[in-house]
């Protein structure tokens, strides 16, 4: 929308859906719907990308976690049912895997991941092998995943395998290639600047209220920087943790949908040699525990798993998260030596997995729930995506949607190639030194992606907070060039670098 083209404009509108939630799924869903010919308003209350989708381990798995289980053979024999889950959750990463490899490589990392094979785990080689056979079968062959077993004198000489706890423990190590998301927030904003040009009218810092259904339609109240109701046969409920407050507004009775379980990471930097190194393993808990090669030449450490009852808007990692990362790091990779005083930067996140008395922490196959026989007919809600499937969530839920309506539009072609910033040689780097991110990119996210404020333009569109750690008089130099294209006055950008510097502290503990 232009500036000065509030949302008191889209009053009274009808649409064939409305979206809730444009986290990484809900933006997906846009973009497909969109293709597939529906008019569709999608609104987010915070930023694009802001909820969970900001806050995860940001790996584009192969699979192989889901073949992770306490005890995989006797497990998987006991309840053939979950084996069958694990291979086409298995089977679906590994397709996503190779499509976003391919049309996207400038938004992820490759690495080197490794997994040891310990004496003590429940995990032999052979099994491993086994797993990398039938993943290497569900996935595109020019996307290899170059897997090898390698001995433990072999692997001895890689990083982190010097540095475990018990050398004589270590059997053997497989080695494969895997993809972390270059800041996954990066791959909401390119789906929902893609649903725009396919039509879709698309609103951040924008809350939506589920309001009544009558005549068919529900309507939905819209308050950001004004307000509206607009109305929509089909409301797809994509708001991850928030799910149940969303359908709560309409219909108190409509059953529990969410489970959220905490993850947290802590951010060390970790000696050259582990550059593009990253180890995965299980903790203490039976969980799995990954360091991770991540943006600015750090690593991650993480993540924690365990129920979250608190603040779904105000979720940062805890002393006892800190102390148990650092404490499961320090039994596996003692030779790592870390201290809380290596701790750069932290940042947790809340699962939208799905609730079930069955599952004590959380649901995590991906469901699409049809909340009709809830008293919220023509509502539909997603659990427990993850990002590395945003599109084929995308994809069903809109498949979801054409069994009760009809698009309204001409089809049109959906457009994966990530979103360029316009090449500006002239224009000067935000941090000296650092051409990643230069002045006339935090423009562009001013102008054309809909960014609105300080933070929505180094989180989101640059991805700049992760880079380098920014100073007050980088956050200064960003809002000034920002300024002129968001109507800020001094006092504004002041307020700008207020609050952007309090969510450095209190999301990342960054200062
Ligand atoms: C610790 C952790 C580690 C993870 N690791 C990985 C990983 O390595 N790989 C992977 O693929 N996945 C991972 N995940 C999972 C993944 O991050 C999430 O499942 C995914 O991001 C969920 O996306 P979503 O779009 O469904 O929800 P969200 O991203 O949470 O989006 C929901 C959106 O709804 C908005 N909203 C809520 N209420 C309203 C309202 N009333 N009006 C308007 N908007 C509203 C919110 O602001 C939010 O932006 C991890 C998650 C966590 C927490």
């Amino acid at each position: 929308h232009m500036p000065g083209d509030t949302l008191n404009s889209l009053d009274g509108q009808q649409f064939d859906v409305v979206i809730i939630g444009a986290g990484i799924n809900g933006a997906s869903s846009a973009q497909h719907l969109a293709a597939a010919g529906y008019s569709v308003l999608l609104a987010d209350k915070g930023d694009f990308g802001s909820g969970s989708t900001s806050r995860s381990s940001r790996l584009l798995h192969c699979g192989l976690r889901f073949f992770e289980t306490p005890r995989p053979l006797l497990d998987f024999a006991l309840a053939p049912g979950k084996l069958a889950v694990a291979l086409s959750m298995a089977r679906a990463s590994m397709e996503m895997r190779g499509e976003i490899v391919k049309d996207s490589p400038e938004r992820l990392r490759k690495f080197t991941m490794l997994f040891p094979i310990l004496k003590h785990l429940p995990y032999s080689g052979w099994q491993l092998d086994l797993a990398f056979r039938l993943l290497g079968r569900y996935g595109p062959r020019d996307v290899p995943l170059d897997y090898r077993r390698l001995d433990a004198r072999e692997a001895a000489a890689l990083p982190f395998i010097g540095q475990l706890a018990d050398t004589a423990q270590l059997a053997s190590v497989g080695a494969y290639t895997e993809y972390m998301f270059d800041w996954p927030e990066r791959l909401c904003i390119d789906a929902v600047l893609d649903a725009e040009r396919m039509g879709a009218v698309v609103r951040n810092h924008t809350h939506a209220t589920l309001g009544e259904r009558s005549d068919g339609a529900w309507s939905v109240h819209l308050s950001g920087d004004g307000t509206a109701t607009v109305h929509a046969p089909i409301v797809l409920n994509m708001a991850g943790i928030w799910i149940d407050t969303v359908n709560g507004a309409a219909a108190a009775s409509a059953r529990r949908l969410i489970l959220g379980t905490k993850g947290s990471h802590i951010v060390v930097r970790l000696p050259d040699a582990f550059k593009d190194h990253g180890m995965a393993t299980i903790n203490s808990v039976g969980e799995p525990h990954y360091v991770l090669p991540s943006q600015g030449g750090y690593h991650h450490i993480g993540p924690t798993e365990t129920v979250y009852e608190g603040d779904l808007d105000d979720i940062k990692v805890d002393g006892p998260d800190r102390a148990f990362l650092l404490g499961e790091t320090a039994r596996i990779l003692p030779g790592l030596g870390l201290t809380d005083a290596d701790i750069v930067y932290t940042w947790a996140g809340v699962r939208p997995l799905g609730f079930d008395t069955a599952y004590p922490k959380g649901k995590r196959s991906v469901e699409i729930h049809d909340l009709g026989g809830d008293g919220l007919e023509g509502v539909h809600a997603l659990t427990a995506g993850p990002i590395m499937t945003h599109r084929s969530a995308g994809r069903e839920m809109t498949q979801t949607v054409a069994r009760s309506i009809a698009p309204s539009r001409p089809p049109k072609q959906p457009d994966y190639t990530p979103r360029r910033f316009p090449d500006n040689p002239n224009s000067p780097p935000l941090v000296a030194g650092d051409p990643r991110v230069k002045l006339s990119d935090l423009a562009h996210a001013a102008t054309d992606e809909h960014a609105t404020t300080l933070a929505d333009i180094l989180i989101s569109r640059t991805g700049a907070i992760y880079h380098t750690p920014l100073s007050g008089d980088h956050l200064e130099r960003a809002a000034q060039a920002v300024s002129v294209h968001l109507g800020w006055d001094e006092a504004e950008v002041g307020r700008q670098i207020d609050e952007t510097r309090h969510r450095l502290a209190n999301i990342y503990q960054m200062d």
